[in-house]
Parts: structure tokens; C-alpha cells; sequence
């Protein structure tokens, strides 16, 4: 063996790398708890970063590699980070990413994966109970959210629709049904099946931003007319940009009656089946046949980890076979130990650790206390907002994510937008908070999901008092 790969292998320089991480680590998740003493994010302009990494690869002091890539990275464990909605990890889900990646067991068969097969199984089947489901219902993880949902729609498809399109490719035009205000990535999947534009049924949403059900009927009768083979509906829960959630129950009646499969994408909201204050807002979920949670959203752990789980698991086995007719293979139990065959990826992490490491270490509750906290948070910063004249609620919040605008009413549409987008800007340079922002209705609204269970109402309120002084010095002169 080379010098060189010797020393990629050593035992010695990886304890004493592995030992001043660690502490730098801890380090890294005690300074950002000080909200006082460290900024969210160190903004710099894509250039500038690339300018610095282009530069540090060659001249760069590798023993500050870590140092760099924490100071110039976003620091979701700082309680003003309200951006987007992957959260802070429970530490604990930090060692189990390092067990993942030193074993490297793929888990897409079962020698590769005799630990998180089993674990896998374990957790998407109290997954199912949780959701009302069956004994015949099963479920696996996958990478992702966006993933997860191309995942279930070919599930749907193999299911539902009357040709065999997965040997003999499309003869008639397909299409499934979905909110407009839903995740780009269900659009995303519907084209990567070759549904094209028309395959896409968007139902608008209500003033609330959730989809109007009751114009359900009429969009798949006309879809219907005009030749296409309607075979999914998909709800969400909630919808990304706003955090309202569908009518599940409703979506669910339409899809029986029709005998659509119905998708659930819970990616966000999913996990507050555990709480026992919001678990009504999924009220419905249990008509569905498939279900996707992001673990990496609302669970505490590090991305990316996914559970998708079914109603009847045999649909799951037959997503990817090469028999038309899911009834045909033998029932789930033949061999739920090969999950590569129900995945879309050959290998992936063995990301069942964190799950199985957080339910083991603190129970269920951890989940619900999380959760409920956040959901909680949001609603209260809602009212917080209602009260305040200079700020308008976009809608009131179901959930962890809020939509609001600085408000003027003196100003017009154009004016106001400006000024949003320039007070994202300047939050973003700033540093001190991390927030986002989101067009609804050709309105520029701020958006803040709330993750950290660190963060509290006083946080916000310090984020509304330091809007109202950044607007104070935006130029608004008129074009
Ligand atoms: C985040 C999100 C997704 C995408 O999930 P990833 O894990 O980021 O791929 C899909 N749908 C909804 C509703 C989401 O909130």
C-alpha cells in the first residue's frame, strides 16, 4: 500500500481529527445557542465564495477547513434561524450520521443492510399505525421528500392505470390532480412520468390557500372529456410556501369515489401524527393509500431521510417490478429485507439509524413535545402579527410557517413589493436573523418557518422591531 493511502486509513489521525471535531462541533452548537455572541448567517455573494474556496484548495491552512466551513455555512441551531424548513438536528442524530457513513452499509440488500432493514420496517410500520392504517400496510425510507413523492406516483401508476405502462410505454394520455400552491416537486415527478402540462390538473386553492375541493368535480370531468386517465390526487399537507394543509378528508372521499389513488405529501406536517394537540389537522389521512414524511423537516434529524409509507404494501413491492399485476408477486412478507427493491436508489444512507437512535433514546414524546411546541409558535406569532398594524398576515397559520408582509396602506401593490423584497435583503446581509420570502398572489410576503425549539416569541418580536427600523431607511421613490 502507498504512503499515502496509509495515512487516508489511519486509525491514530483519524481519533485525533476526529477528537478536535468533536470539540469544535460542541463548540459550533454552544456559540450559536448565544444568539448574542454569533450571527445566523455570514452572508456572501456567490462570487465571493467561490473566489474563496477556488483559493483555499490551493492555498488554504487545512487545519481550518472545518473553522471555514462552519463560519461560512447557515447555522440552523441559532435560535434566530427562521428560514426554511429543515431544522436543527438533534445532536444525537449527529453521531448516527457518522455511523452511516463509516459503515456504509447500502442497505438495498439485506447483507448490506441486516441492521437497517429490520429498523426500517420496524419504524414505517409505527408509521402506520399512527396514520390508522392496516396490517397490510408497509413502508420504507428513501432520500427525500422529492423522491419519496416521484416514488409514490409511480407507485399509483402501476396500480391504477389500465395499461402497462412501465414495460409498454405510454399509449394515452395520463394525469393526476393537485393543488396549485403545492410542491414543485409533485409537478416535477408528473413530467419525469411524461404526464406533460395537460397531465397536470391544478385545482386552485380557496382564499385560505387551501385547494377548493369543491370545483374537484368539475376539473375531472373536463380532464376526463378531453381523453385523459385520471389516476392520482394528491393532497398536501401542508403546502410548502403557506403551511395551510388541504382538506384531507375531503380529498379522501373524492379519490374513493372515483377510485383515485391518493397521495398524501405530509413531508413538512407529517409529524404532528405524534402530536396530540394538532394531529386533527391530518384528519383524513387514514383514506389515503400512500403517505410521505420528511424526517429531516419536523423530526430533528439530518437530511436526507425520508419515510414513504402504504396502505397496502404490495403496491410498494410492485412500483418497480417488471409484472404488471402487483396481486401476482408473492405478499410483502417474501422478502421485506431487500428494500432496494421497492427504492428508487440503489444505495443509500442508513438513514433508519436516526430514526430508530431518537424514538429509542427519548421515545414518541420527543415528536409530539417538538411539534406541538413549534405549531404552537406559529399560531401565536400569527396573532402577534394580526395585532399590528404595520404588518399583514398572508393567512393565519395552521402550522410552524408563517407568511407576512410589511404593510403600508398608503402604498400600492408595486411599492409594498419593493420594499419586502429590499427588508429580505437587508435581514439576509444583516445576519442577525434568518428568514425567507414567498410571492402569493403577485404579493411579496416574508416568510419564516420556526424549527428551533430555541426560538421564542421574543425573538420574533426583536424580528418585527428591527423590519419596522430597515424599512424606515428603504428609498420608496417611485420609478
Ligand atoms: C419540503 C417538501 C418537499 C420536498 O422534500 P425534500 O425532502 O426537500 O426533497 C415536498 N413536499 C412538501 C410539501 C415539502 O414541504
Amino acid at each position: 500500500m502507498s504512503k499515502l493511502l496509509q495515512k487516508v486509513y489511519s486509525p491514530v489521525d483519524f481519533k485525533n481529527t476526529g477528537h478536535q471535531l468533536i470539540d469544535e462541533l460542541t463548540n459550533h452548537i454552544s456559540q450559536v445557542f448565544d444568539e448574542n455572541l454569533s450571527k445566523v448567517i455570514n452572508w456572501k455573494e456567490p462570487h465571493e465564495s467561490l473566489t474563496f474556496w477556488k483559493d483555499f484548495l490551493s492555498n488554504g491552512d487545512s487545519a481550518s477547513l472545518f473553522e471555514e466551513v462552519l463560519q461560512r455555512s447557515t447555522h440552523l441551531h441559532h435560535p434566530k434561524y427562521i428560514g426554511h424548513q429543515v431544522g436543527p438536528a438533534a445532536p444525537i442524530t449527529l453521531l448516527t450520521a457518522m455511523i452511516s457513513a463509516i459503515l456504509n452499509n447500502g442497505t438495498a440488500v439485506y447483507e448490506m443492510g441486516m441492521v437497517t432493514n429490520p429498523m426500517e420496517r420496524i419504524i414505517t410500520e409505527l408509521l402506520c399505525v399512527k396514520i390508522g392504517y392496516s396490517d397490510s400496510s408497509s413502508g420504507f425510507l428513501t432520500s427525500g421528500g422529492t423522491l419519496a413523492n416521484l416514488t409514490a406516483l409511480l407507485s399509483a401508476r402501476k396500480a391504477k392505470v389500465s395499461a402497462d405502462v412501465w414495460n409498454e410505454g405510454h399509449s394515452k394520455p395520463l394525469g393526476i390532480m393537485v393543488s396549485e400552491d403545492a410542491h414543485y416537486c409533485i409537478e416535477r415527478a408528473a413530467k419525469i412520468m411524461g404526464l406533460g402540462e395537460q397531465g397536470i390538473i391544478k385545482i386552485p386553492v380557496k382564499a385560505d390557500f387551501s385547494m377548493d375541493v369543491s370545483l374537484l368535480e368539475t376539473h375531472y370531468q373536463n380532464a376526463i372529456q378531453n381523453g385523459i386517465e385520471v389516476f392520482a390526487i394528491v393532497g398536501s399537507a401542508p403546502a410548502t410556501a403557506t403551511g395551510i394543509l388541504d382538506d384531507l378528508d375531503a380529498i379522501g372521499s373524492f379519490a374513493q369515489k372515483h377510485s383515485l389513488w391518493y397521495h398524501v405529501d405530509a413531508a413538512h406536517g407529517g409529524a404532528s401524527l405524534y402530536s396530540s394537540k394538532y394531529r386533527h389537522t391530518l384528519k383524513g389521512i387514514s383514506k389515503s393509500d400512500s403517505v410521505v414524511i420528511d424526517g429531516h423537516k419536523m423530526m430533528m434529524m439530518p437530511g436526507i431521510t425520508t419515510a414513504l409509507v402504504y396502505k397496502d404494501g404490495r403496491t410498494s413491492n410492485a412500483t418497480f417490478s417488471q409484472k404488471a399485476d402487483y396481486l401476482l408477486e408473492d405478499s410483502q412478507e417474501s422478502d421485506w429485507y431487500n428494500s432496494g427493491k421497492r427504492t428508487f436508489e440503489c444505495t443509500k444512507n442508513m438513514m433508519a439509524l436516526h430514526w430508530f437512535v431518537l424514538l429509542k433514546t427519548y421515545g414518541e414524546a420527543v415528536f409530539d413535545d417538538y411539534v406541538t411546541m413549534l405549531y404552537d409558535l406559529g399560531r401565536s406569532f400569527g396573532e402577534t402579527l394580526k395585532k399590528d398594524e404595520r404588518f399583514e398576515l398572508a393567512v393565519a397559520p395552521m402550522t410552524n410557517i408563517v407568511c407576512f408582509r410589511y404593510m403600508d396602506r398608503a402604498l400600492d401593490t408595486a411599492t409594498l413589493n419593493h420594499i419586502n423584497r429590499q427588508i429580505r435583503q437587508k435581514l439576509l446581509e444583516d445576519g442577525e436573523f434568518y428568514i425567507v420570502q414567498t410571492k402569493l398572489r403577485n404579493k411579496q410576503f416574508l416568510r419564516v418557518t420556526i424549527m428551533n425549539p430555541f426560538t421564542t416569541e421574543k425573538h420574533l418580536v426583536k424580528l418585527l422591531e428591527k423590519i419596522k427600523i430597515i424599512s424606515e431607511n428603504i428609498d420608496v421613490l417611485k420609478p
